[in-house]
């Protein structure tokens, strides 16, 4: 039974993130790792696909339809699902993660910033974090922080820096390819370290971004995301010559964690190798 580490990277579409991919493009390469190409749902925006991506879900079903909801989830989630099934759960996310998961209310910067005593909602430990610009190197030290202090079964990690300057300056610009260079060089600093302490690790997005800085509608660029998947249990690989679906990133945490899924969660992940007894 594995422990799970999701770093939801927000808006870094799958071309940059194979323009700067370094340490976790070498690990697929000596097939250490697997890497996927995923198709993301609609509307390639921040709160309905934070939504897709913990739930399995598209936002016809799960409801949160725009950036402008403001309400809690209604869905089994990674988060509720691991603690239905008694396991423990943390994030280091943005504010919004904490109004989906754990609060009833609006984010307060008073208040909810750190929530580590637990019984809130279905996230035990989050540190949140509401400002766009929050560096990201300091949200990775939140997220291992949370990792080597609780260890808790399911962690989502959840950088902001990527989607802030592709706003500001549009993919393809310096300053959006260089945040993302630097998030795949955090996670290649913590990674190895995250894998001796028995974590599989995902590495996704949400959704991308275009030239103009804008993601919302139908394009590669703003829907295409990548998948890295680290794990015993996941064929290595390069599978990047196809589209996935951005559905198959829950079940497939759901799986490594060996729980079982939730309704409505598609078929078991295509290169995932049965647990051993
Ligand atoms: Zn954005």
């Amino acid at each position: 039974m594995s422990k799970v580490i999701l770093v939801m990277i927000d808006a870094l579409g799958f071309e940059s993130a194979w323009d700067r991919c370094g340490y976790l493009g070498h690990l697929v390469e000596i097939k250490k790792g697997a890497a996927y190409r995923v198709r993301g749902e609609l509307p390639a925006q921040s709160r309905p696909m934070y939504e897709t991506v913990l739930t399995g879900l598209p936002a016809s079903v799960h409801g949160i339809c725009t950036n402008a909801y403001t309400g809690a989830s209604t869905s089994s989630n990674l988060f509720s699902i691991a603690k239905a099934h008694k396991k423990t759960t943390a994030a280091a996310a943005y504010k919004w993660i904490s109004e989906l998961y754990n609060q009833t209310s609006a984010y307060n910067e008073r208040t909810d910033r750190f929530q580590l005593s637990g019984g809130r909602g279905d996230i035990d430990q989050g540190i949140f974090y509401h400002d766009d610009g929050y560096p990201d190197s300091h949200l990775y030290a939140d997220g291992d922080f949370l990792a080597r202090t609780y260890r808790p079964d399911f962690l989502l990690i959840h950088p902001m820096n990527v989607d802030y300057m592709g706003h500001k300056a549009g993919k393809g610009s310096r300053e959006y390819e260089h945040a993302a260079e630097c998030t795949m060089m955090y996670i290649a600093w913590y990674l190895d370290a995250w894998r001796e302490m028995g974590y599989d690790v995902l590495v996704t997005a949400d959704h991308g971004m275009d030239a103009l800085g804008i993601h919302y509608g139908d394009t590669p660029l703003q829907r295409e995301v990548p998948l890295f998947v680290f794990s015993d249990r996941v064929q290595p690989g390069n599978y990047t010559d196809h589209t996935i679906s951005q559905l198959l990133v829950a079940p497939l945490a759901c799986a490594l964690m060996e729980l079982p899924p939730a309704p409505g969660m598609q078929a078991p992940f295509p290169t995932i190798k049965e647990a051993e007894e």
